[in-house]
């Protein structure tokens, strides 16, 4: 657990959870329940390193079994602590109930700094890691299914997968027990920029809310709007390139190393591939070095996203802040203080719980292909490619006129995997974003959008308890 002056994650999320509660009707007992993280694995395992024996230390918690399977990210970081993973998979469960995705929530992390390991190295941890699930039966298609968090990509998750075959040879569903996959190991296209293309569609469906947008003091639409991201890694790069290609101007990035500026506009992809050759986001040619990285959560913009980590913006930076909207796709960078603030001060904190749940979304989408063992697509795309060409050609037949050849293209088009995962995610996050918004709108006492979306999750979680008969 937290040292006692340390930032207690946990608590923060049940606070956010107890004062949800008040709004609505369920049974204390069920809040409880719904409340407490079910399970909690605390590992520790040996792994040579060099010529020396390391004692890994290693977490998984299940917050919730009202569904099955449970679903959550792993984490590498030497900050991962069990507090930590209790909150995620806690957020987890919430997310999930949110979005409609049909999963109780998990959390994984590993105590490890993985810049300090060579690949070989990390392998050897990440497959040890799993064994030590499976012993447990910590993992499997129908159990617990793991995915990339901070730290860990498609490269982890397919070491996961081969171990996790190698432990179950037969099992025919074995693929649907890690999400997050390269598409040759069964992944699916469109889940390596699903977080950051989710960040992007709740954001743009909040702005494109016309009242909301008064009440901040702006325009509605994405487009003109200035943004600024902390982090450029999976979530916050592909958050930048969203924004930028839905019209907004990127106007400032940070990295733990330092922070850069441009009002002219950044471009996430130049600003890569600068990072790489130089190893610093800094000096980039046009942008203006910011004196430190947390600078730029200060500066002056309509958009900001922390992309990076918790408890970024807490009581003492809060009041600096001057973005007129933040839109939480790290998990947890604001800590209740932070939320107090920007309550008075009348900015809009679109919750994590909900915003970065494009990547849990999308993992359900590669999970239902495993479980189908079919891609996307697959059976239908020719046929409609067909049927939509014999209807353009009966009404250029009726019509006498004929339309552009780029005009054809996009009419004949049948729907790849890609298109039917973006198609999927954003129908996800406009609808999960209306909700809870008309939630809001219906009980103008609840103080922000994170309570709203909190009242949401639990109403659903609450009725799914209730639906299983554990609850009379
Ligand atoms: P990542 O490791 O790919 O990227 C994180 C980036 O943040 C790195 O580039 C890192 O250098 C940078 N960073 C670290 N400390 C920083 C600091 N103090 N200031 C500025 N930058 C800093 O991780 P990710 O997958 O992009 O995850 C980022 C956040 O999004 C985490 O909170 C994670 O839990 C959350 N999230 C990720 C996913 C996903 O699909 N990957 C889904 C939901 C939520």
């Amino acid at each position: 657990m937290a040292a006692p002056n340390e930032y207690k994650f946990f608590e923060a999320v049940e606070k956010s959870f107890d004062i949800a509660a008040k709004f609505t009707n369920l049974d204390p007992g069920v809040l409880e329940q719904i409340k407490q993280c079910n399970s909690v694995y605390r590992m520790y395992f040996p792994v040579k390193i060099g010529d020396k024996i390391e004692v890994i230390k290693a977490y998984r918690v299940q917050h919730s079994h009202h569904k099955s399977p449970c679903k959550g990210g792993i984490r590498f970081s030497l900050s991962v602590n069990l507090d930590e993973v209790m909150a995620l998979a806690a957020l987890m469960t919430y997310k999930c109930a949110i979005v409609n995705v049909p999963f109780g929530g998990a959390k994984g992390g590993i105590t490890i700094d993985p810049k300090k390991y060579t690949p070989y190295e990390l392998e050897k941890i990440t497959r040890r890691y799993t064994s030590e699930l499976i012993k447990k039966n910590f993992i499997g298609p129908g159990i617990d299914v793991p995915a990339p968090d901070y730290g860990t990509g498609e490269r982890e998750m397919a070491w996961i997968l081969d171990t996790y075959m190698s432990m179950r040879p037969g099992e025919i569903d074995a693929m649907g027990c890690v999400t997050g996959k390269p598409i040759t190991q069964g992944g699916v296209r469109g889940r390596r920029e699903a977080t950051g293309l989710g960040v992007f569609y709740g954001i743009r469906e909040v702005c494109n809310m016309p009242d909301v947008m008064e009440k901040l003091g702006m325009g509605t639409g994405v487009e003109g709007k200035t943004v600024v991201v902390q982090g450029l890694g999976n979530v916050g790069f592909h958050a930048a390139k969203f924004f930028r290609e839905g019209g907004a101007r990127v106007i400032g990035l940070a990295e733990y190393e330092g922070a850069i500026m441009n009002l002219d506009g950044l471009h996430e992809e130049e600003v890569f591939a600068h990072r790489k050759k130089t190893g610093s986001i800094l000096n980039f040619p046009g942008a203006t070095n910011l004196a430190q990285s947390t600078d730029a959560l200060e500066m002056e913009c309509d958009i900001l996203i922390p992309a990076a980590l918790e408890n970024v913006i807490n009581g003492a930076n809060a009041p600096r802040v001057r973005a007129k909207m933040i839109g939480e796709a790290a998990n947890g960078p604001l800590t209740p203080e932070a939320d107090e603030v920007f309550v008075k001060k009348g900015v809009l904190v679109v919750p994590d719980m909900y915003l970065n749940a494009g990547g849990v979304t999308v993992s359900y989408f590669e999970w239902l292909k495993n479980l189908s063992h079919v891609r996307y697509g697959r059976m239908e795309k020719r046929f409609t490619e067909n049927m939509n060409s014999h209807i353009l050609s009966q009404i250029e037949e009726l019509t006498g006129k004929t339309v552009s050849d780029k005009e054809k293209e996009f009419i004949l088009h049948g729907a790849d995997e890609v298109d039917l995962v973006y198609s999927g995610l954003e129908e996800t996050m406009i609808g999960a974003t209306r909700e809870i918004m008309d939630c809001w709108k219906k009980n103008p006492s609840i103080p922000d959008m994170r309570t709203a979306a909190y009242v949401v999750a639990i109403n659903k979680v609450g009725t799914a308890y209730a639906e299983l008969g554990i609850f009379p």
